[in-house]
């Protein structure tokens, strides 16, 4: 008779031979075949999917499923510092493989989302400050500007410079820079503005760049 956790570990070792054995066909199999996808895919397939949902979609469960065991799982095993480490070691890889690399395929569009999305919240929070009928200034608060005071500024920057990458041209460029030169100045002064009409104006923010600058 086993114990579970006796039995759980035969059908870890079973899948772990398994494993190789499939990596001693898929040898074989590459002798002859080149794995059909990026510039041996077949040209005329007719089942072709863009390649940044393909990666998300094969790598995301390597991510999830692991994550949610360890998350929702208690053991003493996963408490143990080596085995701590070999658990992030694997967590490093699939969180940059499933959730950055896809979208870093076509180069500056995540940034660029990125950046939309800051740019568009901070300008949310600063539209609601005033409540009808008010006029003057109030210390904003939430999403970035609990850590610049451009917060706006540093979203909009942000997505010109994706922008930039993805057009990687002088052009695309050019706009990237001008705009940051533009927006960085005015969270400059809008930072020192505030420090100079709000005393208890969060003493840890910063202008534009969160901890830096
Ligand atoms: P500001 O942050 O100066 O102002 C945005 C709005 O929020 C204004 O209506 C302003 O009122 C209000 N506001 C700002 N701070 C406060 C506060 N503390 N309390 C109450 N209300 C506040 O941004 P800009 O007007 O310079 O820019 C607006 C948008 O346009 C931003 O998203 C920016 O990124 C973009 N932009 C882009 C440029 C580019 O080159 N691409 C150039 C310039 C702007 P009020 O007008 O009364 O100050």
């Amino acid at each position: 008779l086993f114990s579970s956790e006796e039995e759980e570990l035969y059908v870890l070792d079973c899948l772990g031979y398994f494993m190789i054995f499939m990596a001693a066909c898929t040898f074989v199999a590459l002798l002859f075949q080149d794995v059909p996808y990026g510039r041996y895919a077949p040209s005329t397939g007719r089942f072709r999917v863009d390649a940044r949902i393909a990666w998300f979609v094969q790598e995301l469960p390597a991510f999830l499923v692991p994550f949610c065991l360890v998350v929702w799982t208690s053991s003493a095993k996963t408490s143990l510092l080596p085995n701590q480490l070999v658990i992030a070691m694997y967590f490093c890889h699939y969180i940059q493989r499933s959730l950055i690399y896809p979208f870093l395929i076509r180069g500056g569009s995540v940034l660029w989302l990125v950046g939309w999305l800051v740019n568009m919240h901070s300008d949310h929070i600063l539209r609601n400050l005033r409540k009808p009928g008010e006029t003057g200034y109030k210390i904003p608060t939430g999403g970035l500007f609990e850590y610049v005071s451009g917060a706006n500024f540093l979203g909009e920057i942000t997505e010109w410079a994706g922008f930039a990458l993805a057009g990687y041209s002088v052009h695309s460029t050019a706009f990237a820079i001008f705009t940051a030169v533009v927006l960085s100045s005015r969270a400059v002064s809008h930072h020192k503005w505030y420090h100079a009409k709000f005393e208890d104006y969060p003493k840890s923010r910063k202008a534009l760049v969160p901890f830096l600058f």
